[in-house]
């Protein structure tokens, strides 16, 4: 069993998001949250259910979805599809990063054009597959691309 690699940022973030959170802090919700943060994997639902019944915790799978949905709108969870045999599922964890620290720019590969993109989401969820992956990202992530000038007119190769 590999040790719990979750970090000072996270649990901060937790104890951010238990502070800035507009809903009432439930013994659920922070019990969902220390659940997560003990994993060293995402975890599906189910799975997390499991652990919260396992230390006790009286709660309904039907909420844990609820609070995890929460915490994704909120930006703390992150959701990753887990494929396996049984089929796809997915997966949740707590987010290790902050998505706005990073820039994602388009290069045009003909030019070198750039465009900024600012896409919250598609940050959220690429660091989040690096993290998955055992990759640190850097703060700006290019990629290549071709832009409208640049692209050959119908018919061309
Ligand atoms: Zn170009």
């Amino acid at each position: 069993m590999q040790p719990s690699h979750h970090t000072a940022t996270q649990q901060q973030r937790v104890q951010e998001w238990m502070r800035k959170s507009p809903l009432r802090i439930t013994r659920a919700r922070s019990s969902v949250a220390a659940v997560l943060l003990r994993q060293a994997e995402p975890i599906t639902a189910e799975l997390l259910f499991r652990r919260l019944l396992d230390i006790g915790e009286d709660v309904s799978l039907g909420s844990v979805y609820r609070i995890l949905k929460q915490m994704e709108e909120d930006g703390l969870v992150l959701r990753d599809r887990h494929v396996s045999s049984g089929g796809i599922k997915a997966v949740y964890a707590i987010a290790s990063v902050t998505a706005p620290s990073r820039a994602y720019v388009f290069r045009c590969d003909v030019c070198h054009r750039q465009q900024r993109i600012a896409d919250a989401v598609l940050a959220v969820q690429l660091a989040n597959v690096a993290t998955l992956e055992g990759y640190a990202l850097g703060t700006e992530i290019v990629i290549p691309a071709r832009c409208r000038d640049c692209v050959p007119a119908a018919g061309q190769s």
